[in-house]
């Protein structure tokens, strides 16, 4: 790989005003995220493996998934409905790499639809070896006044239970040696004035990491977080931040630019994988040179 000036790497603001519904598209964002389509090369770190990605359609659980099977990995992702033309490019990006690739469409908010997923992964995997809880939603509210009950009780459900259901459903098949990474945020630690419910469900999330690897250590199964900054992806185009954030997205950071999704993939691979052994209870940051994991 040659090497490159990080931050002269990728597109950095100002971005153009676009806007999407909820959940968004990847392949309708301009520019197009990089999530490591053209440049990931696997060296058999995750050969064998099986994993599960929610979010795998898009944003860092694509980026994951693409790496995941260019590793050797068999790769289950779960996405919404609505985000079928996205999940359709990872299942073609997954079978290309010589995996298999298997599409568990669902809402992560009903605890039924969590338990006959991890169901599914595992009957379409022969098991399951990694799970990736990454799914999440993001609505920036400027005031507490603005945020329904509705809508937080949305926010909790896809970020907080469905994260608790899965992990229980899945937790029987894992084996010693079996990783779970949770997608966290600089969000847990910095969070902004208008992500008041989508900020705690992030503390929450780098919590369950560390509860659970503690809990999880003496199975063998270790549990790690991914804290990311500001990337460029459709959550942050369908609601999850103010069009004037996004014209500007990521140019506060030392960098000056927004993280692509291919950009955290190696960090979920290191998590994953053999060599990362001793990591448990651990919390991954890449936030451009802003936050703390
Ligand atoms: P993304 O939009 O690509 O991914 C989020 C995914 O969540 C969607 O693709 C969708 O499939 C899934 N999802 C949402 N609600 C769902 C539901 N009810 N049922 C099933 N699936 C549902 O955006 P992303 O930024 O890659 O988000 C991935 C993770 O990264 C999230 O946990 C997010 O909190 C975290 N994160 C993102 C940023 C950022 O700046 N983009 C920063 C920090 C953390
Ligand atoms: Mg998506």
């Amino acid at each position: 790989m040659t090497i490159q000036d990080p931050k002269s790497k990728y597109p950095k603001p100002p971005f153009k005003r676009q806007e999407q519904p909820w959940p968004g598209l990847a392949g309708k964002m301009e520019p197009r995220p990089d999530h490591g389509e053209t440049s990931y090369k696997g060296s058999g770190r995750l050969a064998g493996r099986r994993a599960l990605i929610t979010g795998g359609d898009s944003g860092m659980g694509r980026a994951a998934a693409i790496a995941f099977a260019r590793e050797g990995a068999d790769v289950a992702i779960n996405y919404l409905p609505d985000e079928e033309a996205d999940a359709r490019e990872v299942i073609d990006l997954i079978e290309q790499a010589g995996r298999k690739g298997v599409a568990l469409p669902g809402d992560l908010r009903s605890e039924a639809f969590c338990v006959q997923m991890v169901t599914d992964a595992v009957d379409a995997l022969g098991g399951l070896d990694i799970l990736v809880s990454n799914a999440a939603r993001q609505q920036t509210r400027a005031s507490i006044l603005d945020i329904s009950s509705e809508d937080f009780d949305a926010t909790m459900k896809t970020n907080i239970y469905a994260p608790f259901w899965i992990i229980k459903a899945a937790l029987p098949h894992l084996a010693p040696g079996s990783s779970i990474i949770g997608t966290t945020s600089e969000q847990a630690n910095d969070p902004s004035k208008d992500l008041y419910d989508y900020a705690q469900t992030k503390a929450a999330t780098t919590s369950y990491v560390r509860s659970l690897a503690k809990q999880l250590a003496p199975k063998g199964i270790r549990v790690n977080g991914v804290a990311p900054g500001p990337i460029w992806t459709p959550l942050q185009v369908s609601g999850g931040a103010t069009m004037e954030k996004l014209e500007q997205f990521g140019g506060d950071t030392p960098l000056e630019r927004p993280g692509q999704p291919g950009e955290l993939a190696g960090i979920y691979v290191r998590l994953a994988e053999e060599d990362g052994s001793y990591a448990t209870g651990q919390v991954y940051g890449a936030m451009g040179g802003g936050g703390r994991p």
